[in-house]
């Protein structure tokens, strides 16, 4: 464990992104710290130069327009624990939040540090891969936008490259659907880890016929999976099918376990984490059926 390293705090984006572009990967970004303090400690990461990015104007909050949900990286968990009244979207972010760490630390921890250090099993990923949402990363040469499964590319490994730093994340809405997610997870206690978790994201018509699908599995592979097969044999369907025993949902639970390279390990066999994965995906969608009412 490298026992000193540099503290810079920047007080603009492009001044953080400059900092880092210059260092490369002895350089890091700070948000909240509490992934970073136990990779620190178990020598994962020895930066010399932590960016610390909690002053930035503009990185916090959370908006909400006619067409997306902004929600700036240095959310605090706890921040979007408290945003549940303002969208039903946020109200199932707001729900995985308190299965999420201790009160304490979600007062820290931010949405952007959960996502960019991408682990499998983290709570917010597969919800957002689910909401279809955008990552908006600023970077030495401007702005682009990854859509959020392609975020993820291996344990603790994102798309950021060359000093880039995740803005914001944008969920897209439609105006003239009704949008509604859910997210199930399996642990052995409250303070562990995913097992297997599962969200999905339902967008209806005002016939109550699904226009809009997201299936999104975590703990089962190195990254996030999107099941894309699955999700678009429920578009067409009406959303009271959601909640019976439809040939079509057998199959999505299916395809779902199919694309699931589960491991064995301590905690539990590759089986029985396929096996959840049928049983989150069901519970999801069924959630989603219940809030729309089907
Ligand atoms: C006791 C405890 C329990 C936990 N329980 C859970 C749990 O149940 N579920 C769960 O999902 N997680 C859990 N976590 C993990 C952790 O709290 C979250 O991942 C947290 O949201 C990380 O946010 P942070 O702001 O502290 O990130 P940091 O530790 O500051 O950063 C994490 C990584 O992301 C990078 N980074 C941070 N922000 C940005 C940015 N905007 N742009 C580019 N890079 C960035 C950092 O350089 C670092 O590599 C737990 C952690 C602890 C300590």
């Amino acid at each position: 464990m490298r026992s000193e390293f540099q503290y810079r705090r920047p007080a603009s984006i492009d001044e953080a992104v400059a900092m880092k572009a210059d260092l490369g990967t002895t350089a890091m970004y700070w948000a909240g710290g509490t992934d970073m303090v136990l990779h620190w400690m178990r020598s994962i990461h020895s930066p010399e130069l932590c960016i610390d990015i909690t002053r930035i104007e503009g990185l916090r909050g959370i908006e909400i327009d006619r067409d997306s949900i902004r929600i700036g990286a240095m959310t605090s968990l706890d921040e979007l624990d408290r945003s549940a009244d303002r969208h039903c979207l946020l109200n199932t972010l707001s729900d995985i939040t308190k299965l999420m760490c201790t009160p304490q630390t979600r007062t820290i921890a931010t949405v952007g540090g959960n996502l960019c250090n991408a682990s499998p099993a983290a709570d917010l990923s597969p919800a957002f891969v689910a909401m279809n949402a955008d990552a908006v990363l600023a970077g030495p040469k401007g702005r682009r936008r990854v859509r959020m499964e392609e975020f993820f590319l291996g344990v603790n490994k994102t798309s950021l490259s060359g000093g880039e730093l995740l803005e914001e994340i944008r969920i897209p809405l439609n105006p003239d659907l009704k949008v509604v997610a859910s997210y199930r997870r399996i642990d052995r206690t409250v303070v562990d880890i995913a097992l297997v978790n599962a969200s999905s994201c339902i967008s209806v018509d005002s016939d109550g016929v699904i226009n809009g699908c997201g299936i999104a599995l975590g703990a089962v592979a190195p990254v996030i999976l999107r099941v894309s097969d699955a999700e678009t044999l429920l578009l067409g369907l009406s959303v009271r099918e959601l909640g019976r025993d439809r040939e079509e949902l057998q199959k999505v639970e299916e395809l779902s376990a199919i694309a699931a390279k589960p491991i064995s390990d301590v905690r539990a066999s590759a089986e029985y984490r396929r096996q959840m994965v049928k049983v989150m995906v069901r519970r999801t969608l069924q959630d989603c059926a219940i809030q729309l009412k089907a």
